[in-house]
């Protein structure tokens, strides 16, 4: 143990933001650096629980004791071993996760949980400044091929995986570049693209292949592919948005949120010096009040919106943990991103009945209504209508599952009841040989499930492979809360 009085001696401290009026003319991400030895300190305050409820919440069950510890101790070499140990990716986790390890700390039962995040990220940028990061070639070859389709954070870390293992790993990408949402979602103020092209650096120089701009099932059949490898991961993510289908839904200006920020990223990828979809001087309404919403509200304020209205249908969620969602889950409570810290307005129990459009086609407006739980659902509340105006409207609503057409009905594979591509217990979907992982397979989640799959789609892709079991599997598909 650490500190065995950290926890009652040192209170809790996370990064500081940049201010708002700095950050909100760059794109650089929005944390300032935090002191090591104030880190260290924070890495103190764990209790080296004996039942460590943090490990329960990761799940990648990441060794959060042992690193806190270590950070405490000055051993940052062992502490990134330890911290690779269960993580191909800490930086992205680091950066972007939602810390559901955090919300299952024991010092947060009655106090505030230890910065598992801040420590986290400590550790690996550190260890990258250090040089301890390097290529990890394998020692021997198997013979064996594997396709992996998508290069989000599932793919990459089945393919890190089974490289390292020995097996020939190529890696197919149909955008124009490798990440997934990592790359084309996630804007640039939350993680930085450096972090990314770092890591797949080292992906390359171990021997990872990377084809990008091939879209399996119509560039490269499905039959090819089963030809040419011995083994396909498929993690070509959970891509079909929910749509709103209601009157004005064509009008010019009424997008996706994942048609809006893919070209805000491909800007700071030096292919655009504007967007050809931008906020500035619009009034900008994102409906749907979750993160890939929020992504679009820090968007349009660094692109210079005159207004942004973030419109949620669900109530207002209480600001601490209500008793639907006791320790250790992870809490549905009102959070205020870096996004929302910066502007804007969130309106709540809101729902959209029509878009309205100018003469010219252009969105101008949406009618709200507010709406409160019925029998029948939500139902809005008479008298409550109103416009609100709108030159840009974002949907930021979810995403409904994998795209079907092409690669997955080719294949044949079969879908669960929730419309995601449905696994075994080693992540091999219903066609033999074939192994789905992170959003294709899981829907809709996070970036630690996303590395978790990955990692556990690898280990069954081994064991298919050469009957060995040397890969670790962190979670099995049938044990796997939603989230
Ligand atoms: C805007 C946005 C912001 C988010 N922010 C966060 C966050 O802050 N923290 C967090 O934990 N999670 C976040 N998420 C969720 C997280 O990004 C996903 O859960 C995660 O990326 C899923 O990883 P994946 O590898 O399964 O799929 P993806 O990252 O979706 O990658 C799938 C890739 O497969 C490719 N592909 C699909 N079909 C084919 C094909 N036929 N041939 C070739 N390539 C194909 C796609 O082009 C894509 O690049 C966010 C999601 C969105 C949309
Ligand atoms: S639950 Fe919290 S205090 Fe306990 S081991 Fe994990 S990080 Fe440390």
């Amino acid at each position: 143990m650490a500190d065995p009085k950290g926890f009652m001696t040192t209170p809790r401290e996370t990064p500081q933001r940049r201010p708002v009026d700095v950050r909100i003319k760059d794109w650089r991400e929005v944390y300032l650096e935090f002191e090591q030895s104030r880190l260290q300190k924070q890495a103190g305050r764990c209790m080296d629980c004996g039942i460590p409820f943090c490990h329960q919440g990761c799940p990648l069950g990441n060794l959060i004791p042992e690193w806190n510890d270590l950070v405490w101790r000055d051993d940052w070499q062992e502490a990134v071993e330890r911290l690779h140990a269960t993580n191909n990716f800490p930086e992205f986790t680091g950066t972007l996760c939602p810390a559901p390890c955090e919300a299952a700390c024991v010092v947060g039962i009655n106090g505030d949980p230890v910065s598992i995040k801040q420590v986290e990220i400590t550790i690996i940028d550190k260890a990258w400044d250090a040089g301890l990061v390097r290529p990890q070639l394998p020692r021997t070859r198997t013979g064996k091929k594997v396709a992996v389709v998508g290069s989000g954070p599932a793919g990459l870390a089945a393919a890190q995986q089974l490289t390292r293992v020995g097996h020939s790993v190529v890696v197919y990408e149909r955008a124009d570049r490798v990440g997934g949402l990592l790359r084309y979602g996630i804007p640039e103020f939350k993680m930085e693209k450096r972090r990314l092209d770092r890591r797949l650096g080292q992906m390359r120089a171990e021997g990872t292949e990377f084809r990008t701009g091939v879209n399996v099932g119509v560039d490269v059949t499905t039959e090819q592919l089963r030809a040419d490898y011995d083994a396909v991961v498929l993690a070509g993510g959970a891509t079909q948005p929910r749509d709103l289908p209601i009157p004005g839904r064509e009008l010019d200006g009424v997008h996706q949120a994942m048609e809006y920020l893919p070209l805000a990223n491909k800007v700071q990828e030096g292919d655009f010096e504007q967007s050809p979809i931008h906020a500035e001087g619009k009034h900008v309404v994102v409906i749907g009040g979750g993160d890939t919403g929020a992504d679009c509200v820090g968007t349009a304020h660094r692109q210079g919106a005159v207004s942004v209205t973030q419109l949620e249908i669900m109530p207002m969620p209480p600001k601490s943990r209500s008793e639907q969602h006791p320790w250790p889950t992870y809490p549905v409570i009102y959070r205020v991103s870096s996004a929302h810290e910066e502007g804007g307005e969130r309106l709540y129990s809101v729902s959209t009945q029509e878009f309205l459009g100018d003469d010219e086609g252009r969105v101008r407006a949406l009618r709200l209504v507010e709406v409160r739980r019925g029998d029948s659902g939500f139902e809005p509340v008479p008298g409550t209508e109103r416009e609100l105006p709108a030159q840009l409207v974002l949907l930021a609503m979810g995403f409904v599952g994998p795209e079907r057409k092409g690669l997955l009905e080719d294949l044949g594979v079969e879908f669960d009841e929730r419309g995601n591509v449905a696994r075994d217990e080693n992540f091999m979907s219903s066609v033999e040989g074939v192994f789905a992982a992170g959003d294709m397979g899981r829907g809709q989640s996070l970036i630690v499930w996303a590395i978790s799959e990955g990692r556990a789609a690898a280990a069954g892709v081994d064991r298919y492979l050469t009957g060995r079991d040397i890969l670790p599997a962190p979670i099995a598909p049938t044990d796997r809360p939603l989230s």
